[in-house]
């Protein structure tokens, strides 16, 4: 297994940004997690344990109303009847549905073959429709439909009108890893406890894992993919090679132009991967006070995630800000903290806020990214939450910010992209890339093959199995031939 930084896990890290901290640098929360993986490696018994986020969102509004959901069925319909009686059978129906669609989502993620006409009709034109579609059907409280259309805009060049953003929003109640259907955790340690178990499991298989090691190029032998060149003119040749590199890293840059099919050239090159999501990590003195829920001694909403979405059609603004002036005036931020849950991430008394905001284009519309843009942002991006939670400026002690550009550099994303190519239809099932690539012996583990982005093993567990059948193939070919 070769990477090329020098901590194991890509986009799933947990990174000591500050003295006494440690960081999930880009991913934060779990859910997809696929519990045949956890079961297969057994990563309980390296390490891996993950904990419900338990209230699942806190909406705080600029009039100081708020709205906390979690997992409490009674608890949501007191906070939801205080905006309107009649979006508690609302959210009960849209709940009903959206894990309807998450299942059957979950239940095709380790097809061999994923195929969109898995779906009868009308859920395929459930999924394909937009995100605003889907909620505005059953619930009328503006913050509420917001807080729920954020799901299908994660990570996703697209606004909440938008055709797919439905799809997105499935996605997202498609995971098991807590047991629960749709639930989603902190995991113990921060997300790279989840690579970190991994890597443990494989070391106990017997695997090789270097890390500083830069692949620079695969090349073909006999037609096959066989040979592995890093940076350092290490050669490397293998039966097999597997690469959870996104597809436009492993098509255009690490194999040869002429190794790869017109076709399959030409589909990496036109893959949607303008990455929209900017991350922002906080290290906080104290936990924000809201004005709608004061206090900054620890609260249940500390542990949700907090959103600043107050209407569809402030999701649609920032949106549209984007493609007109380049980036969101004022962005959907969702905010999350791991500390409450997990003090050990941080000096005592210390906490974290992670903060993901959008939109924030690689390619911006208006004008190529520049060194001074991060600190603007963030400074921006402060005041917005301020507006909520006015002692939280006072409380930062420190900061990191990771711009699109910033996640490619650092984590090697084509374009900052955090689910390797938007996972809208035209991405997705039989439109993704295959695990089988095409070229003989070479195959890809990552998120832009089914069912794509977010921390699941699906790919990896796709790819393994297909690398497997076809060795176990060809050696049955073999000793036919023999
Ligand atoms: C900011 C951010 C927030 C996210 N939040 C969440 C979340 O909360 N929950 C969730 O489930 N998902 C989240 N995601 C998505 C999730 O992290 C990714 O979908 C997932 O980690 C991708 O895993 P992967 O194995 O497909 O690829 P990656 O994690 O991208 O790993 C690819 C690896 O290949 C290495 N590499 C690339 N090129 C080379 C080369 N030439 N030589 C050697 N090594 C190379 C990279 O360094 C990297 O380690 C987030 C992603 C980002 C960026």
């Amino acid at each position: 297994m070769l990477e090329r930084r020098d901590v194991l896990g890509g986009a799933a890290v947990t990174e000591p940004v500050w003295p006494g901290y440690r960081v999930s640098l880009a991913a934060y929360v779990c859910s997809l997690l696929d519990p045949q993986v956890i079961a297969d490696l057994g990563l309980g018994a390296h390490g891996y344990h993950a904990y419900r986020k338990d209230p699942a969102s806190f909406t705080p509004l600029g009039d100081g109303r708020s709205l906390l959901l979690g997992s409490d069925d009674t608890a949501n319909a007191r906070e939801i009847a205080a905006f309107d009686e009649r979006d508690v059978a609302g959210f009960a129906a849209f709940e009903a549905e959206a894990l309807r669609l998450g299942t059957a989502l979950f239940d095709s993620f380790a097809d061999e073959a994923p195929s969109w006409s898995c779906f009868d009709a009308p859920t395929r034109a459930k999924l394909e429709g937009s995100v605003a579609d889907l909620v505005e059907r059953y619930v009328r409280t503006p913050v509420l439909q917001a807080t729920l259309a954020t799901d299908g805009l994660i990570g996703t060049g697209a606004g909440p009108r938008d055709p797919g953003t439905a799809y997105v929003l499935a996605h997202h109640y498609a995971g098991r890893a807590l047991g629960v259907q749709g639930a989603w955790g902190f995991v113990r340690g921060g997300m790279g406890a989840v690579s970190a178990a991994a890597a443990a499991a494989a070391r106990a298989a017997g695997a090789e894992l270097r890390t500083g090691s830069t692949v620079e190029r695969i090349a073909l032998r006999n037609g096959r993919a066989g040979r592995i060149e890093l940076r350092d003119g290490t050669t490397i040749d293998a039966a097999a090679i597997l690469v959870n590199a996104d597809p436009k890293t492993l098509f255009l840059q690490l194999l040869e132009r002429d190794d790869v099919p017109s076709e399959l050239h030409a589909r990496a090159a036109a893959w949607r991967s303008n990455g929209v999501s900017l991350k922002i990590n906080l290290g906080l003195g104290e936990l924000p006070d809201f004005r709608a829920r004061p206090g900054s001694n620890e609260q249940p909403h500390h542990r949700a995630t907090i959103h600043v979405a107050p209407s569809i059609a402030f999701l649609q603004q920032a949106y549209d800000d984007a493609r007109t002036l380049g980036t969101s005036r004022e962005p959907m931020l969702e905010c999350f903290m791991q500390t409450p849950t997990d003090p050990s991430l941080a000096p005592p008394g210390k906490h974290i806020l992670s903060i993901f905001a959008q939109y924030f284009p690689y390619d911006r519309s208006d004008r190529p990214w520049e060194a001074g843009d991060r600190d603007a942002i963030a400074d921006r991006v402060v005041a917005q939450l301020a507006a909520y939670a006015p002692n939280l400026p006072n409380a930062i002690e420190h900061r990191q910010v990771l711009a699109p550009p910033d996640l490619e550099a650092t984590l090697g994303l084509a374009g900052g992209h955090i689910f390797h190519g938007e996972l809208l239809p035209g991405q997705i099932y039989d439109q993704r890339f295959g695990v089988r690539t095409g070229i003989d012996g070479l195959y890809l583990c990552g998120s832009g093959t089914h069912p794509g982005g977010c921390v699941s093993g699906f790919p990896g567990r796709r790819a393994a199995q297909a690398a497997i059948a076809d060795a176990a193939l060809g050696s049955l070919q073999a000793s036919h031939r023999g």
